[in-house]
């Protein structure tokens, strides 16, 4: 199983308040499959990515990642769990402005220690596999938002993570282009990569094998908008 978990629950804290935002989350991903997530703003879907994506902590239950418990890891075991097994897309693509396409990629591989050398070649591959060898020297500026998405692609698979954890991916950008970021989606998926990914928008779940809803902090599989 990648994901797995058990009655979880997340609240935060704001002046001394409790803020309720997930209760008994139960949640199974296989490895391999495509799930998506849709409900409505507010909902705590942001919540839950962060949570699946090591980023966050439930406040209670428990949580499997790929067979490992994360409630008992340290954060720097956390980080290395998070950069070997995930990739992150968000919707507004969060690259940095004043680096190259290539650079942007490249990052994190520097990041995990990989030579100059081996970080160029396997940027530059990760960029042609989403359609944009021919774009390696641009600036985000001098790229669509639809481009813009495809090298945030490239930037979280460059690591060869099992997961791809994708927060609204298609929210801003137009019909044409998020089709072309669902169709590379899909390439991955059949390549085998576990996919999570959360929408609000109906034709964009569908490309899932799967959705669930979340609504009131609450999951649910199936029976969307009722
Ligand atoms: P969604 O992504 O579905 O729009 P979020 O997960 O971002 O929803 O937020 C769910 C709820 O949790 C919201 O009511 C939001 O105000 C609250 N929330 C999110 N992050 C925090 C935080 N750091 N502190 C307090 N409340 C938060
Ligand atoms: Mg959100």
């Amino acid at each position: 199983m990648m994901i797995e978990m058990q009655h979880l629950d997340k609240s935060y804290w704001a002046d001394k308040t409790e803020v309720p935002v997930l209760h008994d989350i139960c949640l199974s991903v296989e490895e391999g499959e495509y799930v998506s997530i849709m409900g409505p703003s507010g909902s705590g879907k942001s919540t839950l990515m962060n949570i699946i994506g090591c980023l966050d902590v439930p406040s209670a239950g428990s949580y499997l990642l790929n067979g490992e418990s994360v409630g008992e890891k340290s954060d720097k075991e956390l980080s290395k769990l998070r950069n070997s097994t995930i990739g992150f897309v968000f919707q507004n693509f969060n690259l940095l402005p004043r680096e190259t396409a290539l650079e942007n990629v490249a990052l994190p591989l520097l990041y995990g220690g990989v030579g100059r050398k081996e970080r160029t070649e396997r940027a530059r591959q990760a960029l042609e596999d989403v359609g944009l060898g021919d774009r390696l020297t641009f600036f985000p500026t001098q790229l669509s938002g639809g481009q813009k998405q495809r090298v945030a692609i490239a930037r979280a698979m460059v690591g060869k993570p099992k997961l791809l954890l994708a927060d609204e991916p298609t929210g801003a950008l137009d019909t044409a282009s998020g089709k072309q970021i669902m169709e590379l989606f899909r390439e991955l998926n059949k390549q085998g990569v576990t996919i999570v990914m959360i929408t609000h928008e109906p034709e964009i779940a569908a490309y899932a094998d799967r959705t669930l809803y979340i609504r009131d902090g609450q999951l649910s599989e199936g029976g969307g908008g009722r």
